[in-house]
């Protein structure tokens, strides 16, 4: 099929690749001049594994381009799929100013019928309210071939977004028009082979499955972390209850790791609309807000924590972070728990040593003066960061961080305080090397507190 995608981000762009990588002729629309340039310089302006060598090789067969101009890139196209930002407003609210941008300019350049899709992340109406901009521009063009509007919500995992758009666990199709749905259906068709997992719906419930299934992921983690701060008062390692409840099947292994709060591009945001489609409902969402509550306060546990471990006495110390994206395998600081944690430091007039594997160059765009300055160092590698160090803290837990050598960290640091932002680590291992511990939901390992310098 002859496909046309808007928006080249982070669903955007996987969503391209995989339909080229499946023979479909792809153009992918972007209005970002500096983006585009990169993209069709053979650079990804986004890190996901496996992402920039599929967009080469769709590139270099053809199968893939990237323009700026829609109207060129919808002029064969069967399938149009809106993938741009629906970031939150002030009122917390999707902002769904880019979505109903895209639909005034398909209404502007169509020239013949084809399907559009929404991928982006939308409140429930939104396709009848794009349908309805597309219809009225082309009537203004005395036009009036009509243009199904679908809902098909992503689900992709940044980090793993290839796998997840390639293995689906599902994908959902909403669409109260019978031939589109079935047209999107054998769209999807080569990634469901061995197993039917398509979900065909009517639009509305699609666009509120994807919110429901976010505040649900979300809800799991507030619950969890609620639970570790039980159990840190206890004397319970909340890492033997997760596995206690994670064995029974109604519970799942999944998203219940305590840590220092969930980030990113949808969850936060998703949450908080849906809290905002309740109260315009008179809907009070005790539940969601509770769930926000609890994120917002975890995001500023280790803080605390190092706040309790030097007395209060934060000026000058030297902090080393690992990790700054909000998950491993993406350089997506959106909402990162990192950020927080920085603010924080960086005002307490801490000297922040800094690693993530692809994230530093993101932070150092956020913090030019503190990097100018040298309060805040990027360093190159995770050994780099913790020379002169007095206090450890892992914050995200990409693979490299698993199994350093800590006897080397130890000897490298000042002090050997480590606070395991994502309970990583072996509490009695690293008490034995020396080092004094806190995870997140557990008892604190070694001496509490250090002596105020
Ligand atoms: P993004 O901000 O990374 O990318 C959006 C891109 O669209 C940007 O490059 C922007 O320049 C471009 N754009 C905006 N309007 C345009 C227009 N009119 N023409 C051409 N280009 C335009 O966004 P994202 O993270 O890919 O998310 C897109 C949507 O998918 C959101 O609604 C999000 O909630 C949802 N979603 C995201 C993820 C994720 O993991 N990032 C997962 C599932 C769903």
């Amino acid at each position: 099929m002859q496909l046309c995608v808007i928006g080249a981000g982070y669903v955007g762009l996987v969503t391209a690749a995989c339909f080229a990588e499946m023979g479909n002729r792809v153009i992918c629309v972007e209005r970002d001049t500096a983006r585009l340039a990169q993209l069709r310089g053979g650079r990804s302006p986004i890190y996901e594994p496996g992402l920039e060598s599929l967009l080469a090789q769709h590139q270099a067969s053809g199968l893939l381009s990237f323009s700026a101009s829609l109207r060129g890139a919808v002029l064969h196209a069967d399938v149009v799929f809106v993938a741009v930002g629906t970031p939150q407003q002030e009122d917390g609210s999707a902002d769904l100013r880019h979505v109903l941008e895209a639909a005034d300019e398909l209404g502007r350049v169509l020239r013949k019928q084809c399907i559009v899709v929404n991928k982006s992340t939308v409140p429930v109406g939104s396709a009848e309210r794009v349908e309805q901009r597309i219809r009225s521009a082309l009537q203004q063009r005395s036009l009036n071939f009509s243009v199904p509007v679908l809902s098909n919500p992503e689900f992709l995992k940044e980090g793993s977004a290839l796998e997840d758009f390639t293995r689906p666990d599902r994908v959902i199709i909403g669409s109260d028009c019978p031939h589109a749905g079935d047209v999107l259906r054998r769209l999807y068709a080569p990634f469901v082979r061995n197993h039917e997992r398509i979900l065909l719906m009517p639009r509305r419930e699609a666009e509120f499955s994807k919110y429901a299934a976010n505040a649900f992921l979300a809800t799991k983690i507030s619950f969890i972390n609620e639970m570790a701060s039980l159990c840190a008062r206890l004397g319970v390692d909340i890492e033997h209850v997760r596995r206690g409840i994670g064995s029974d099947r109604r519970i799942g292994t999944h998203f219940i790791y305590a840590g220092c709060g969930y980030g990113g591009s949808c969850f936060p945001k998703d949450v908080r609309a849906l809290i905002r489609s309740a109260e315009q409902l008179g809907i009070e969402p005790g539940v969601l807000r509770a769930v926000e509550a609890r994120n917002a306060l975890q995001k500023t546990l280790l803080f605390q924590a190092l706040r309790g471990h030097f007395s209060g006495l934060l000026q000058g110390r030297v902090v080393t972070l690992w990790g700054l994206a909000f998950k491993p395998g993406t350089d997506d600081l959106r909402e990162a728990p990192s950020l927080v944690l920085l603010d924080a430091l960086l005002l307490a007039g801490c000297q922040v040593r800094a690693y993530d594997p692809v994230a530093n160059a993101g932070v150092a765009r956020r913090y030019p003066r503190e990097v100018a300055s040298g309060q805040l160092q990027l360093c190159e590698s995770a050994l780099a960061a913790v020379e002169g160090s007095e206090a450890l803290v892992l914050v995200t837990e990409w693979k490299q961080f698993r199994q350093p050598d800590f006897a080397q960290v130890r000897q490298l640091m000042r002090r050997p305080l480590l606070l395991d932002g994502r309970n990583l680590y072996d509490p009695a291992e690293l008490r034995a090397l020396g080092f004094v511990y806190q995870g997140v939901g557990r008892a604190i390992q070694g001496h509490c507190k250090e002596e105020a310098a």
